[in-house]
């Protein structure tokens, strides 16, 4: 077995969505690389294969190898490596000091928010192995690019926090909220901490949510097109106002929804 490494420097930070373009090869059938222990089959495209590889928030800065199989047609196959470099990215970090029983939950609502967190991470391993969109991704209420909050981190009385893990989009309570691209929705419901929320399978390892809304207008197993409506904007869940929480999760790893494809870079930088 050969061992080839590509000449393809791919670079990205944490919270970012990378964009994997290979060239078309005569014969190459199919690709599938293997990324922090995942496993994804690139799409055919234009002018060869695409994939999206999300870099976690947590993922050290430093070198990194995607492993990638190439398979032609005969039965023959290459295994070869992609190198991808993590670079540094800071995020804000904001201490607060509240009231401890603002920050505390009761063993109900602990057991309860510990249940449903199973429950999404199921979900979020539910992804179909082909993409279900071909055109690029949209704000899910169109206009609003405000509330760039993802990756902040905050501190409460000394006790850090995760990492705020999407875009909390400006709204007022009945905004209408859509979906970012086509997909299958997988999982709706009224969690503890995300309130009504709805979560979309856009194939190939990219998932979407849509936390704290006043109303769920789709169900389970629903087919969206891109910019149908799911749901009203609300101050449902662990809130204190109205907004639309609008998280990515790609190839497993929490990523800025505006590093999708079609935001530029200006905005994703922002
Ligand atoms: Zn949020």
């Amino acid at each position: 077995m050969n061992i080839f490494f590509l000449l393809l420097a791919l670079s990205g930070y944490p919270g970012q969505a990378v964009v994997v373009d290979i060239p078309f090869e005569p014969e190459l059938e199919a690709v599938t690389l293997v990324w922090q222990a995942q496993e994804i089959q690139m799409a055919p495209a234009d002018a060869g294969w695409f994939a999206l590889l999300g870099v976690d928030l947590d993922v050290t800065p430093g070198p990194y190898e995607v492993d990638a199989v190439f398979r032609y047609a005969g039965n023959r196959q290459e295994h070869r490596r992609l190198a991808l470099t993590v670079t540094p990215k800071e995020y804000p970090t904001t201490h607060l000091t509240v009231e401890p029983k603002y920050v505390e939950l009761s063993p109900a609502n602990q057991e309860r928010a510990a249940q449903e967190k199973k429950r999404i991470n199921a979900a979020y391993a539910t992804t179909a192995a082909e993409p279900y969109w071909t055109d690029v991704f949209i704000v899910p209420i169109p206009g609003v690019t405000g509330g760039r909050n993802f990756g902040h981190r905050r501190v409460f009385n000394d006790q850090p926090r995760a990492p705020h893990s999407g875009a909390d989009l400006t709204a007022t309570t009945g905004a209408e909220v859509r979906a970012t691209n086509r997909g299958r929705v997988v999982l709706t419901g009224d969690f503890f901490f995300n309130g009504n929320a709805v979560f979309v399978d856009h194939g190939m390892g990219v998932l979407s949510m849509y936390l704290h809304l006043s109303s769920i207008l789709v169900e389970e197993g629903q087919l969206l097109e891109r910019g149908e409506l799911l749901g009203l904007a609300g101050a449902t869940g662990r809130v204190t106002g109205p907004h639309l929480h609008w998280g990515v999760k790609v190839t497993g790893a929490r990523v800025d929804p505006f590093t999708l494809p079609g935001f530029t870079a200006e905005i994703a930088n922002n």
